[in-house]
């Protein structure tokens, strides 16, 4: 039995405070009923938080370092994580909704990213450029400064810990702003960075409402870097903020990404890649399979065995599954239920047919079922809008040209999958979808290493492999005249 803390402080420059908003009810979505509290930020809040970090990015106490001490302290801050696991994932499980098993996969995700950045502090290296015997030039790269994070309610720890691993790495200090459902388990983060020995004020981690906290930190003119992970329509109003201040921001925002699946596929091995695709955090991930292209000749069979695993999977809440299995967890609210299943009822007003699932489930708590949608055209609201729940939608094609058509058909462009036999279908494939990120015979492959963001409306900028480190530093050239007295 895991009893949580009734009411959850901010932290900023290294002290717990109350918010100067209030509180906010954070529900176990499970259940419906509330779990805790959690401290709400307003401007005068986000001002100190900005002014703390700030504050230590000027004094140099931490961009000064040798990067290796650095790194030292940012992989230490991944052990932290471990070292916690069985107090945060149950935490994470009650706030958000998904599996034990999942949640810890999650604390593991996070713990890799501090591990990862880490590792890469001390290979941020500039470059000497030749000008002729007159001259020494070279570049260094230096931190933007204060780090602005803004972050999403499905991956919470996993998202934070993505940015602000590569932030410290790289000698920024930092400002989150956690998501109002899911922000409980960011308090790790504080007791992290206290725990490794960073300076107060380098790390402050604050819950507000998006259009308060969220507007004032991402609008405040001391920011010098933002990263957002979220919705379009947010990524939208924080890029217009960061213009506002002409400071850089990273925006990973949502996808409707299409997996191809070519006539010779082996659709036996794909029934893992549908699990996990569409099912995992009930379909709670913008990189999220929601989309199947497959060939008209193995429509039939493959549909027969996507409803067999959505049907094979067990929806219940997240704490009665501890280990790895067919389950699925609830989603993270009432709202976000009742959304993806108005978005399912359209669709078969349309012309939708349900192969699987198709309704919340008559149980207190934001339970949906998996669920298979089939007969759809691209053309349909549902073949094109994000659920961001566990809704899968089928669609066939007849011949190579129309599958990358569908592909690519939708404003978004996180990620993309073909599965096939076939090497060249393979790579034309990965070489005409238009999505950051292409994964050939299995959904999700790559880790921390590989770089990840969108075309299109999914967003701009990289995270994760090194590709990220330079959205957290900006190059510096020296040139240097030598006077010639050999
Ligand atoms: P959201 O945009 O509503 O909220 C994300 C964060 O932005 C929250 O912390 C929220 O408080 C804050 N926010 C809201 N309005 C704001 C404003 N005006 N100014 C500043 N901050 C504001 O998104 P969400 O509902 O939390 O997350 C779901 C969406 O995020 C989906 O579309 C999903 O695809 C996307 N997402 C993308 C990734 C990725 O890596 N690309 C990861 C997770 C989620």
């Amino acid at each position: 039995m895991t009893t949580v803390k009734l009411y959850w402080q901010n932290y900023i420059d290294g002290t717990w405070s109350d918010g100067g908003a209030g509180r906010i009810d954070v529900h176990n979505p499970a259940s419906g009923e509330v779990l805790a509290q959690q401290a709400l930020a307003d401007v005068a809040d986000v001002e100190r938080a900005v002014q703390a970090a700030r504050r230590v990015h000027l004094s140099g106490v931490l961009s000064d370092l040798r990067p290796v001490e650095r790194g030292r302290m940012v992989q230490a801050m991944g052990r932290y994580l471990l070292d916690h696991i069985d107090e945060i994932a149950p935490v994470l499980t009650l706030e958000q909704g998904k599996p034990l098993w999942e949640a810890r996969i999650e604390v593991e995700g996070a713990a890799r990213y501090f591990e990862y950045y880490g590792n890469q502090a001390e290979t941020v290296e500039g470059r000497s450029i030749p000008l002729g015997a007159g001259y020494c030039d070279f570049t260094s790269y230096e931190p933007f400064g204060v780090s602005a994070q803004v972050i999403p309610w499905n991956y919470p720890i996993e998202m934070t810990a993505r940015s602000l691993s590569a932030a410290l790495a790289t000698g920024n200090t930092v400002v989150i702003k956690t998501p109002e459902f899911t922000p409980l388990t960011n308090a790790w983060f504080a007791y992290a960075a206290e725990a490794v020995g960073l300076p107060k004020g380098a790390v402050n981690i604050l819950c507000g409402l998006g259009h308060e906290a969220g507007a004032a930190l991402s609008a405040h003119p001391q920011v010098n870097q933002i990263v957002f992970t979220g919705s379009v329509q947010t990524g939208v109003a924080i890029a217009t903020a960061a213009a506002q201040n002409v400071v850089p921001c990273v925006l990973e925002l949502g996808g409707k990404s299409a997996a191809i699946v070519h006539e010779d596929a082996d659709l036996e091995a794909f029934e893992n890649d549908l699990r996990w695709g569409i099912f995992f955090n009930a379909g709670q991930v913008c990189s999220a399979m929601s989309r199947v292209i497959v060939h008209a000749n193995r429509h039939d069979e493959l549909v027969e065995r996507a409803t067999n695993v959505a049907n094979s999977l067990t929806v219940r809440p997240g704490m009665e599954s501890p280990e790895f299995g067919p389950n699925m967890g609830a989603m993270v609210s009432h709202a976000q239920r009742d959304r993806a299943a108005g978005m399912v009822s359209e669709a078969v007003k349309v012309g939708a047919k349900v192969a699987a699932g198709g309704s919340a489930i008559d149980h207190p708590g934001a339970f949906f079922e998996p669920t298979i949608l089939t007969g759809l055209s691209p053309d349909m609201a549902i073949a094109n809008e994000e659920v961001f729940g566990p809704v899968l939608s089928v669609l066939s094609f007849e011949n190579d040209a129309q599958a990358i058509e569908i592909a690519n058909g939708t404003p978004y462009g996180l990620a993309g999958g073909v599965f096939t036999r076939d090497i060249d279908w393979a790579m034309q494939a990965a070489q005409k979808i238009r999505a950051g990120q292409v994964f050939v015979n299995e959904w999700y492959a790559g880790g921390v290493e590989t770089p990840f963001g969108g075309y299109g409306k999914s967003g701009y900028g990289r995270e994760k492999g090194r590709e990220a480190l330079w959205n957290y530093v900006q190059t510096k050239n020296i040139a240097i005249k030598i006077k010639g007295k050999i």
